[in-house]
């Protein structure tokens, strides 16, 4: 007999429970619960030296989550305040909202209309007096030009900070990112490139007074025990368990990288002429498919039609965030990019048949 066709399952996406490592994790997990130690411990030792190691900087200081990388980064390089924080307004806010919390000004420079990233043209067409730090944000693993930026801000007396949340694997023609600007930060929420079980966070830098003031000020401040040495100290510390977690993962970024940009790259050869897939360039890490169309509610309704979930990265660019004190400042590159990006199903376990459905998808389209 025949059977009535099933509705295909809805491809989400992400999907965290396709956990590949379970076994190596439960090792990791029982090795931590066997220490008792839970807490700035060998775990999260190890797991910044191989960090650094891994992207070439001096030092890693292990945190809580990737916005608080960017806040002691920021108390770390602008102590005294007064200072602002440049950055792009398409990356999701976060740079934005550390800012605020670190008690300092923000302001946004246009990115570039076919990178989505900011360039030393559009940093420097937005740089005031009061800027002291710019925040480049390596946008959807796509390697930003940082070394251009930092060319253009270290003379001035501006320091550079790279946000890795989206791109460790990452390089530019000069190295890996994370080591390519004073200080970099990173995110181990569950579908970053390396996720956690939990929140975690970094920060890299080859510069041992920044990471000296990062250790103090991720545990209250602290020179040593009960002893508040800095101000602007937290608890953000990363746990032993979610370091054991990131070291037994850290080697396998690369692999997953390499499917990433596969994937990638088959999205991008079959969408067809009203959608472009963003490119994969030298040195991507391609944490996320961005299409761009101007029709992208027609796309949003085709692909759910054919049981692909899609999300925009991001619908409101942070100058026209009320939480971020919404203003009349014009970023033209930024607002149009806004309205015109859709996000498609990328993580390294989706299955050669669920690649081919997307790539039709939006051949189709
Ligand atoms: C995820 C993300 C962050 C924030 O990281 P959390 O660990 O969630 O605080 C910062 N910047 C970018 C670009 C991100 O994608």
């Amino acid at each position: 007999m025949d059977w009535p066709q099933r509705p295909q399952r809805t491809l989400p996406l992400n999907d965290l429970s396709r956990c590949e490592d379970r076994d190596e994790l439960s090792a990791a997990i029982a090795r931590v619960l066997d220490s008792g130690w839970f807490l700035l411990g060998p775990e999260g030792a190890a797991f910044e030296a191989e960090l650094a190691g891994y992207v070439g900087a001096d030092q890693a200081v292990a945190l809580a989550s990737g916005t608080d990388a960017l806040e002691l980064a920021m108390r770390a390089f602008l102590p005294r305040g007064g200072s602002a924080v440049l950055t792009a307004a398409n990356a999701g806010g976060y740079a934005s909202v550390a800012a605020r919390r670190a008690s300092l000004g923000v302001s946004w420079a246009d990115v570039d209309e076919s990178t989505h990233c900011l360039t030393a043209d559009t940093v420097r067409a937005a740089l005031t007096p009061e800027i002291g730090l710019v925040v480049v944000t390596h946008l959807y693993g796509r390697p930003a030009a940082v070394d251009e930026i930092v060319a253009l801000c270290h003379p001035l007396g501006v320091a550079v900070v790279e946000d890795c949340a989206q791109a460790i694997g990452a390089f530019t023609a000069s190295g890996p990112v994370g080591s390519r600007a004073d200080a970099a930060t990173f995110s181990f929420y569950p579908t970053k490139n390396l996720g956690a079980l939990g929140d975690g966070g970094a920060l890299t830098t080859s510069d041992p007074g920044v990471a000296d003031r990062v250790r103090k000020l991720r545990q209250y401040g602290w020179l040593g025990k009960y002893d508040i040495a800095e101000s602007g100290g937290a608890n953000s510390r990363l746990d032993e368990l979610q370091a054991a977690v990131l070291r037994s993962r850290l080697p396998k970024v690369a692999g997953w990288n390499r499917r990433r940009r596969e994937i990638l790259a088959s999205y991008r050869e079959a969408a067809g002429g009203r959608v472009e897939v963003l490119p994969v360039q030298a040195g991507h890490a391609a944490h996320l498919a961005v299409c761009v169309t101007t029709e992208r509610n027609e796309l949003r309704r085709h692909l759910r039609a054919l049981g692909i979930a899609t999300d925009v990265h991001y619908p409101i660019p942070d100058h026209r965030q009320a939480g971020l004190g919404a203003g009349a400042v014009k970023l033209p590159v930024t607002e149009i990019l806004s309205e015109r990006v859709l996000s498609v199903p990328l993580f390294p376990q989706l299955s050669d048949e669920e690649v081919e459905r997307v790539a039709a998808a939006l051949a189709s389209f």
